[in-house]
């Protein structure tokens, strides 16, 4: 191990991590809601951390956002309004301005800050997404603005930080966030969310599958290796109209053709039937959790 080097240690579980080699300290702040930390790395290029918690790099970001955007925006025929909570850094925007029927992306996020430092210093993650006359971005908490809307919308994206014991997206995967998110979908509308890890938290993964197929009627589940995550990393549905699961990649390739979709560096059909394999030790989980995320009793990652 070379004594030069800094290390940042990200924990999945008190009893393992992962170690990120730190070429350069681009930048550090900490805000009302959380710490910002933005690091050169030789392995994923530039790294966006809040919280101790790695969220984007530079190599491996397009795995987690377009498997977070693309099975739901291809279960809906024409998806014309989406509502993104968190995503500050824009990749998740800058995914759901591929799609051309997209006429209006509400962006809401928390700290104005990890927009401002993202754009700033990381600027190829949202690659001008910002910029987009599509997009509004909204600086506000996302459940509070969620149970205030009076807007439609056609597909909600929940990307926001893990569900961590104090901070800020706690309360964005309860029972009562869901039931409010659902009454901000169009018939036909879907819901999709960051879940967690499939294999360090898979109760919490479980958990927020439950949840959702409480508020929805349904719920799915699926995952991707994201190498920065250390990880498999696991994305929950609910989607009644029509099931992503359902869709062969026959349809997916052909989809992504007619819209035009093109650019992408990871996901196609072939990628989206592999995201749907989950393990039978993770569907046994999901089967038999009968804990439901509620205010008064969130669900919370390990570490
Ligand atoms: N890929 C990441 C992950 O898997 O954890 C998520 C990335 S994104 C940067 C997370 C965003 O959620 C951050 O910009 C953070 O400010 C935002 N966020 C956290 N809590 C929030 C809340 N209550 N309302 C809106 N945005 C929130």
């Amino acid at each position: 191990m070379s004594l030069g080097w800094k290390w940042f240690i990200e924990y999945q579980t008190p009893h393992s991590a992962h170690m990120h080699g730190i070429k350069r300290v681009i930048h550090s702040q900490k805000t009302k809601f959380q710490q910002i930390d933005i690091f050169d790395t030789d392995e994923y290029g530039r790294m966006l951390v809040l919280d101790g918690k790695v969220q984007s790099t530079v190599r491996d970001e397009c795995i987690y956002h377009e498997s977070l955007v693309h099975p739901v925006m291809l279960a809906h025929p024409a998806p014309r309004g989406v509502l993104i909570i968190g995503g500050g850094e824009g990749g998740t925007l800058r995914e759901v301005l591929r799609h051309p029927s997209v006429a209006r992306v509400v962006m809401v996020d928390i700290d104005a800050a990890v927009i401002e430092s993202s754009r700033k210093y990381i600027p190829e993650l949202s690659d001008g997404a910002f910029d987009d006359k599509r997009a509004e971005v909204v600086v506000a908490d996302g459940r509070r603005f969620v149970e205030r809307c009076g807007e439609k919308f056609d597909v909600v994206i929940m990307d926001v930080t893990d569900p961590l014991e104090g901070g800020p997206g706690a309360l964005l995967y309860t029972k009562e966030f869901y039931e409010a998110a659902r009454r901000v979908l169009r018939e036909g509308g879907a819901i999709v969310t960051q879940a967690t890890s499939t294999y360090y938290s898979t109760h919490c993964f479980a958990t927020i599958a439950r949840t959702v197929r409480g508020a929805f009627g349904m719920s799915g589940g699926y995952h991707a290796w994201v190498p920065a995550y250390d990880s498999m990393w696991g994305f929950v549905y609910g989607c009644p109209a029509k099931d992503p699961k359902t869709i062969s990649p026959e349809v997916v390739d052909g989809e992504l053709k007619r819209r035009g979709i093109t650019g992408l560096r990871f996901y196609d059909g072939e990628v989206h039937r592999a995201l749907f394999a989950l393990p039978k030790e993770v569907l046994r989980s999901i089967g038999e959790t009968d804990d439901v995320a509620t205010d008064a009793n969130p669900t919370f990652m390990p570490i």
